[in-house]
């Protein structure tokens, strides 16, 4: 018997956790955190829809929160079985789930000091960076393109994902008496022709899809139109003199920018300016991806080996500490700051955009997807005052949005690597990590210039037996 249940990303883009049990054992597919409004986050984080106790095997696609950031609760509330995912993607959720916990505790602590003042009860973290060191023992890792045993009934090989380091589509062999099944599980599926990532590998012919449609009815503009953008953005920053305040996921989207302004002054393209990456999690990562150039393609690949490191330049400074980070904002010289979270929901970005926002010398440079409800959404869609740490700023700093350094395939991207499946072959098809619109749109695209059949869009919870 295989069952899937869509615990997770079904209708929207974060908490990423799928259900496929085969003959009684339970594989859970990614165990991501949801992100939102905190109220609804605070309710889809603090409990699971199923036993954690029961989980037989978790297998991780890649290391991004919301497709990992649950997985230390996971274990505080029973779960010990192993952890299947590439290295890559290990020593990222290492440091990232660390990460993670110094904000749940934060969190609770922001959470209980408002519940003090109403007289409510206080409320606990959702874990711990004990949780975290606990839980990073069940880790076992596993290379791409090399089979390996899930349960009984069921193997997994990972091919790249070209999504962010490490990161992996999984192809699941499974056996049901007679039957032998295969199944693709995009994860997150990233680009062809992307800097320093592989490109998507295809996996072969499967029977069953479960595909990502984040960008599922959009188009991203072209690498050259990016470095382009970058430099006019950059060129009339400084002419205002003004900062350019750059709110990016720590992994992945911090390396690729830093990667594109190293190529920016390779070409003399470049205008004087300071560049700094505020972030302790993005130093870490960078670290990590200096020593994975198994991930990485043949330019990259070639960059790290002749010790040009393309993750350093002049001008360019990382930060770790918390002070210096404070000592950008009484500077008045033109600069850019890259600072996290990406859909500024926490991080030390609160605090470069609360004293740059209302300067309309400044500029905003939204780099990723935001999901709804969200201050980096509220940022893109140019509300006239947003809310940061409980007071109102006006928005009066220019907002630029570059949907093109995007790690997720768009609509051309996903329809091109689901061209190559054989239509006839595969019987069920799921579309899951997408906000409704772009599913749909993916759905209609799937079923009308693909000819796949039974495309479904799972609700949180639903339950297919196939
Ligand atoms: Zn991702």
């Amino acid at each position: 018997m295989i069952r899937l249940t869509f615990h997770g990303a079904a209708r929207n883009v974060t908490g990423s956790s799928h259900l496929l049990e085969v003959n009684g054992k339970r594989i859970l597919l990614d165990c991501g955190l949801f992100q939102g409004r905190r109220a609804e986050a605070w309710e889809k984080n603090s409990s699971f829809p199923f036993d954690p106790e029961m989980i037989d095997v978790l297998v991780l696609s890649h290391a991004h929160i919301d497709h990992s950031g649950k997985i230390p609760m996971l274990y505080k509330h029973g779960f010990r079985g192993p952890i299947i995912c590439t290295a890559a993607t290990r020593d990222l959720a290492n440091i990232m789930l660390l990460d993670s916990a110094f904000l749940q505790v934060k969190d609770a602590e922001f959470v209980n000091k408002l519940h003090a003042r109403k007289g409510l009860p206080p409320v606990e973290s959702l874990y711990d960076a004990d949780d975290v060191i606990d839980v990073l023992g069940q880790f076992q890792t596993v290379g791409y393109r090399r089979k390996t045993r899930v349960t009984e009934d069921v193997d997994v090989t990972f091919y790249d994902a070209g999504h962010i380091l490490g990161s992996a589509i999984g192809l699941y062999d499974i056996r049901d008496g007679e039957r032998e099944l295969q199944l693709c599980y995009t994860g997150d599926l990233g680009r062809p022709d992307r800097p320093i990532l592989k490109d998507p590998e295809h996996v072969g012919d499967v029977d069953i899809l479960i595909t990502e449609s984040t960008y599922g009815g959009r188009i991203h503009a072209g690498n050259e139109v990016i470095l382009d953008t970058l430099e006019d953005v950059i060129k009339r920053t400084v002419a205002r003199n003004g900062k350019i305040i750059v709110p990016a996921f720590s992994v992945g989207r911090t390396q690729e920018l830093v990667y594109h302004l190293h190529e920016l002054r390779e070409q003399n393209r470049l205008p004087e300016i300071s560049i700094f990456v505020d972030s302790p999690l993005s130093v870490n990562a960078t670290q990590i991806f200096r020593i994975h150039p198994e991930c990485m393609d043949a330019e990259a690949r070639q960059a790290v080996l002749t010790h040009q490191n393309p993750f350093s330049f002049e001008n360019l400074h990382y930060i770790m500490h918390v002070g210096e980070s404070k000592d950008l904002n009484g500077r008045t010289d033109p600069m850019m700051i890259i600072s996290s979270s990406g859909m500024c929901e926490g991080g030390r970005i609160l605090h470069h955009l609360r004293n740059n926002i209302e300067d309309p010398r400044n500029t905003i440079m939204i780099t990723g997807y935001n999901a709804e409800h969200t201050l980096g959404r509220r940022i893109v869609e140019r509300e006239k005052t947003v809310r940061i740490f409980g007071e109102d700023f006006a928005l009066n700093a220019e907002v630029v949005v570059l949907n093109s350094l995007s790690a997720h395939a768009d609509r051309n991207e996903i329809l091109d690597y689901h061209r190559r499946f054989n239509p006839a072959r595969l019987q069920h098809s799921f579309i899951v990590h997408g906000d409704l619109d772009q599913e749909q749109k993916l759905q209609s695209a799937l079923q009308d210039e693909l000819g796949l059949q039974n495309v479904e869009i799972p609700s949180p919870g639903d339950s297919y037996l196939i």
